[in-house]
């Protein structure tokens, strides 16, 4: 049998960890192959289509580098035709997330980036050459990995979110908010980091209301947020409350929401909208690792060493939020994303490759 070639450096995950990576690895000559995820519909309802949690927000107003201004020459210049129509005319602000992230996949491509859009579903790490398996295709081999494959969206595990899905409850505002069931009509948004009060914000384009609910007395998104949420006259915050059933029906999809009070003073109330968004946090995208890479108890991938990108695998090194519960921001993702490159060619120049 051929034995089957080996390369030199797999990165894992197309978010700016995985192509800020791939960037400083092309230009080492490393000649990074990266999986940056399938196309599929089991992706796009967990969040893990290719380009990451970025492609799924809308501007980025905290990525240094870019102030607000008309980047669509840039773009237009950046990026191949067949690319940039896939994706909306720029609205003349500050970048948005998916074309922050198609320059940067770019800028990656550019160095010599191999890009294979597929899944992988699982790996061996237990001797080397490491061995990764696509969902299409044969198993691939290589003598270091770089993951950095993020995080995705979290439900709250209702019975009745999950008979909505796709009818009316979605994860990702940005992705679904257009849609006309939505325009209009009282809209619900779970949660009370920096990510609901993006996505309230975003849903009041198309909302008449968006009710903004959330489980603690105050809200835990930055000030900054937090200010734009109690400014908008479009959202009304719920403090103290959680949403205990989603309403509908098999004909029209979301209906309604029924709301508990999470203290002992407070009502209970049932009101109409005609679609709920959650935005209550993330998990790490680790369960393809089985076990292989030392995780915390959040399943977050261990960094061993300080201020390093080493893994419980030698060779095996991780970057962006699949090993970062505390940043999570996309400015550091790729920082991380720059020190695994570093920290991978370092070890492959120590073992000869
Ligand atoms: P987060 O900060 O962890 O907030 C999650 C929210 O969901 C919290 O308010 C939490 O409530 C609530 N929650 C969690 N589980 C819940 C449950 N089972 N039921 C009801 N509510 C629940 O997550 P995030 O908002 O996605 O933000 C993640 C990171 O990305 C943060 O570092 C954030 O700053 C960053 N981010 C930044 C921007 C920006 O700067 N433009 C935008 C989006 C995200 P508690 O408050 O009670 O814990």
């Amino acid at each position: 049998m051929a034995t089957p070639s080996v390369e030199k450096l797999i990165i894992i995950g197309s978010g700016p960890a995985g192509w800020s990576a791939a960037t400083y690895a092309a230009r080492a000559q490393l000649q990074p192959l990266v999986y940056e995820g399938a196309i599929t519909e089991k992706n796009r309802m967990s969040g893990t289509l290719p380009l990451g949690q970025l492609a799924l927000t809308s501007e980025v107003e905290n990525y240094a580098g870019f102030p607000h201004g008309d980047l669509g020459a840039f773009l237009d210049s950046a990026l191949p035709a067949a690319r940039r129509q896939m994706m909306a005319p720029h609205a003349g602000e500050g970048v948005t997330g998916p074309e922050l992230m198609e320059l940067m996949r770019q800028q990656a491509v550019n160095f010599g980036t191999r890009v294979v859009t597929d899944d992988i579903l699982s790996v061996d790490f237990s001797k080397r050459p490491f061995m990764v398996q696509p969902a299409d295709g044969p198993a691939v081999h290589a003598q270091c990995v770089i993951v950095a494959t993020g995080a995705s969206a979290n439900w709250l595990g209702l019975p009745s979110e999950e008979r909505f899905k796709n009818r009316g409850v979605s994860a990702c505002a940005v992705c679904d908010g257009a849609l006309p069931r939505f325009r209009n009509r009282e809209l619900v948004v779970v949660g009370g980091g920096d990510s609901a009060v993006e996505e309230a914000t975003y849903l009041t384009k198309f909302a008449s209301t968006v009710h903004l609910v959330h489980r603690r007395d105050a809200l835990r998104a930055s000030k900054i947020m937090a200010q734009r949420a109690h400014d908008d006259p479009k959202i009304k915050i719920h403090f103290n409350t959680a949403l205990a059933e989603v309403l509908g029906d098999d004909g029209h999809g979301v209906t309604g929401v029924r709301l508990e009070s999470t203290t002992e003073q407070g009502k209970d109330e049932t009101i109409d909208v005609a679609g709920v968004f959650l935005a209550i946090g993330h998990t790490p995208n680790t369960s393809f690792l089985a076990g292989q890479l030392e995780l915390t108890p959040k399943k977050y991938i261990v960094w061993k060493k300080h201020f390093r990108t080493d893994t419980s695998v030698e060779g095996v090194f991780a970057a962006g939020d699949v090993a970062d519960d505390y940043y999570r921001q996309a400015i550091s993702a790729a920082g991380t994303g720059c020190m695994s490159a570093l920290d991978a060619e370092r070890w492959l120049a120590g073992h000869g490759v």
